[in-house]
Parts: C-alpha cells; structure tokens; sequence
C-alpha cells in the first residue's frame, strides 16, 4: 500500500507547483479583492498641508498662553474665517484670531487652535476659555503618510481601506495580477447538469462539484472555465484535459480513486504528467492528486462533493493565491475554539469536519459539529463556517474542550 502524505507535505507540494502570474492594470474603482502586483509609494505627504482638526479659533499659543475659564478669557480680534479647502486670506498677528473649519488649512502666525466649544465669541471679539499649547489640534502634514513611504505593499489583497489609501496617493489605476483562469472538470458517467432530467434508476445525480467550486474558484480570486461534463472514458477524459491545459490551473474531480472507472491517473500519466501525490492523510478527501502537466498544475480531487470541497480549499485554494502573487497563500487562519458538544472521532487519518463557529460574544468562539459527517452529505458544507481539525486515533472529547477550526466563511 502506498503511503500517505501529510496535508503539509501535499500542501507546500501544490503552492510549489504554482507560479505568480503577470500584472494588468485596472480602475481603482474595480480593483476590489485584487492582488496588488507593485509596491504603492505615497507621491506626496498626507495631508499635504497643516489644518485644523477641529472647528474653532486659529490662535497664536502665545497669545492664550494664559488663558483659562470665564474668570480669566483672553480676549482675540477675530480677522476672517478659513473653511475645508480654501485658503486663508491674510495671516494672524499678535491678538487676532481666525475662524477656522476641520481640514482647514492653519494660516500664518497661527500655530494653535481652540475648538469651538471653548471659547465665546461675539461681533468681532473671541473670548478663548482654555489656553492653548503650540500644535494643538493641529494635524502636521505628513501626519497620516509620509511622502515615499509605502502604503501598500505587493502581494496585499485589495479591500477597503486599501482602496481609500490608494486614493489618498492619488492612483487612479493600480497594477494587480491577472486572475488565473482554472479549468474545472467534473467527470463522471451519473452526473447531469441541473437542466438535464434525472434517471433516478440509472443513478444519475446532478452536477453539483462544478456549481461549488466554480464559486470557490471566484472566492480565491481566479475565474473558472466550466468544461462540459466529462463521462468515463479514458478518450474523452484525454481530450477534456488537452483541452484544458490553455488554463493557469487545472482541477478534476472525480475518477481518481482505485475504481475500474477511475481514470484520471492512468490520464495523467498518458499525457507525461509529473504526480508529485496522490493518496494524503485526511478524511474527508485522501484519493487527491497533485501533478504537473508541463508547467500546469493539475489537482485531481475526489468526486465525493465534502471532499472535493474541503480539498479544494486546502490545496487549491493556496495554489490560486499563490499564482496571484499573495504574500501569504494560505490565508485562511486557524483559530482555538470550545467543542459546543461532546465529540467522538476515530479513524487512522486526519479529519476535517464541518462546523459551524460562533462568537459567545464575550471574545471566545464556540464551534458546533455538525451531526452528519459523511462525505456525500453536502448538506453539511451549509452553513458551515469551519472545519474542525482533529488527529488520527480514538478520540472522546468532551464538551468545552478546546479544539482547533480553520475558518472557512465569515463567522456570524
Ligand atoms: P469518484 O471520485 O468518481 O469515485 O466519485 C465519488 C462519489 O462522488 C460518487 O458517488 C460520485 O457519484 C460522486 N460525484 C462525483 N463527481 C460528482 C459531481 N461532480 N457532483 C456530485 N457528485 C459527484
Ligand atoms: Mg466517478
């Protein structure tokens, strides 16, 4: 019997079989969840100029250096006002002030600012109720992002925030990779595709490997290619997998388990692929094969829909975000979490079971097993947000143990 590999080995085997992708150009406005392909320097400082962080009164702290509540104001000449965007029209000297708005540029002479709530002002005269020190509620250029700095480094997976700071450098397009293209091949003589009738007799079953990991294809960032479904036989399987290789990544499922209809392999080795595994030490999923047709990862998953899922996401998953250049591929994180329920596990491998975490609400996650673990019950993969990890051997864990969870969709 062959031996297995560890999910570790079969992992760093299949982001080494991948390679970063070249760069395109897109809108800021697009570039949300890709990976950005160049290290983005800030042109210029933010904010490009001193301003106020309150509304109030541009002050010389020289001047209020005394000031304290009603029984002692000073008192200032107010000589304009000064809002967000504009200029001011003259500077401040000795006894003056200046009406000045949040994100207002400070005028000369004024080094200081009073907010609003602290002072009185009547006609032309202010009284300051507080004194103030030199760069009070002043914000110094350069406060935020300094000019050269980097504000987002290559390899960062573009959110939000990352948008807004690309922004604040002024880039109205950034270089990201290019999304790799991952052919998906289901094959199986059951299989129908959702607008197919069913013959329940024959056995047939819908498609469903194709619908769920189309979708996680567009969640890791890459773009599927749907090929029509695949049946059993070694010349069409050939043919398929030609017709795949124009792909970055290449993933089956089904067929490559010991069965006489199991074809992938023998496939495989036809078209002079590289296995560098086949068999890894996990439950669900151990039939996985990793291979390289030329330069092209091939990742040959079990057709049982769990496995294929939960393979999908261990191995491919990290190869997609290493062809996009991310600094960590693996990017799922693994958290602590307390077993909701008592837990019984046996078995000679490592398992991977759907559950669903939770937060108590307190900082602490709970995480709930889901009841049927088989690896032809999709159903479980609903709702899931989890996968427990749990060590080969017999286990009785109790309720309230702690337990190890990959997270693998948002914890609500
Ligand atoms: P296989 O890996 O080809 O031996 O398939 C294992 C099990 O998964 C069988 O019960 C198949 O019918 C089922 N299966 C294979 N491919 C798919 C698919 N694309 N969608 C749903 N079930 C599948
Ligand atoms: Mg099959």
């Amino acid at each position: 019997m062959d031996s297995l590999l560890t999910v570790e080995a079969a992992q760093a085997l299949a982001v080494a079989a991948a390679r970063p992708l070249g760069a395109e150009r897109v809108g800021l406005r697009e570039a949300l969840g890709r990976v950005l392909a160049e290290a983005v320097t800030a042109p210029d400082d933010v904010p490009p100029h001193r301003n106020s962080a309150m509304d109030g009164f541009a002050v010389r702290s020289i001047d209020v250096g005394d000031a304290s509540d009603v029984s002692a104001p000073v008192e200032l000449r107010i000589v304009g006002e000064v809002a967000a965007g504009h200029a001011a029209a003259r500077a401040i000297g000795a006894g003056e002030a200046l009406r000045i708005m949040t994100g207002a540029p400070l005028p000369d002479g004024a080094d200081a600012v009073v907010m609003v709530e602290r002072t009185e002002a009547a006609g032309d005269r202010v009284r300051i109720l507080e004194a103030a020190r030199a760069g009070q509620h002043v914000r110094e250029p350069g406060e935020d992002v300094r000019r050269g700095d980097v504000v987002v480094p290559a390899g960062a997976t573009l959110g939000p925030a990352e948008l807004g700071v690309l922004a604040s450098a002024r880039r109205a397009q950034v270089a990201v990779t290019r999304r790799p293209v991952v052919a998906l091949l289901s094959t199986g003589d059951e299989l129908r595709d959702v607008d197919q009738p069913l013959d329940a007799r024959a056995g047939k079953i819908a498609d469903t490997n194709s619908y769920a990991l189309e979708a996680l294809v567009r969640e890791a960032g890459g773009v599927a290619r749907v090929s029509p479904i695949v049946r059993d036989d070694r010349a069409l399987l050939r043919a398929a997998i030609e017709d795949a290789r124009a792909a970055d990544l290449i993933v089956s499922t089904g067929g490559v388990s010991v069965g006489e209809h199991d074809h992938v392999k023998a496939v495989l080795a036809e078209l002079g692929a590289t296995l560098d595994a086949w068999r890894v030490n996990m439950k669900p999923g151990k039939p996985v094969a990793l291979a390289r047709l030329g330069a092209t990862p091939y990742f040959g998953l079990p057709g049982n829909p769990v496995s294929a899922m939960v393979s999908f996401l261990l191995f491919v998953r990290p190869a997609i975000r290493t062809a996009l250049g991310c600094a960590r591929p693996f990017d799922l994180p693994t958290v602590a979490a307390r077993l909701a329920q008592p837990l019984r596990t046996r078995g000679d491998r490592r398992s991977y079971l759907r559950a669903h975490l939770r937060s108590d609400g307190a900082g602490a996650l709970t995480v709930e097993v889901a009841a049927r673990q088989g690896s032809h019950v999709l159903s479980s993969m609903v709702g899931a947000n989890a996968l427990v990890a749990v060590e080969p051997g017999a286990h009785e864990l109790a309720a309230g143990v702690m337990v190890r969870a990959i997270v693998i969709a948002a914890i609500g």
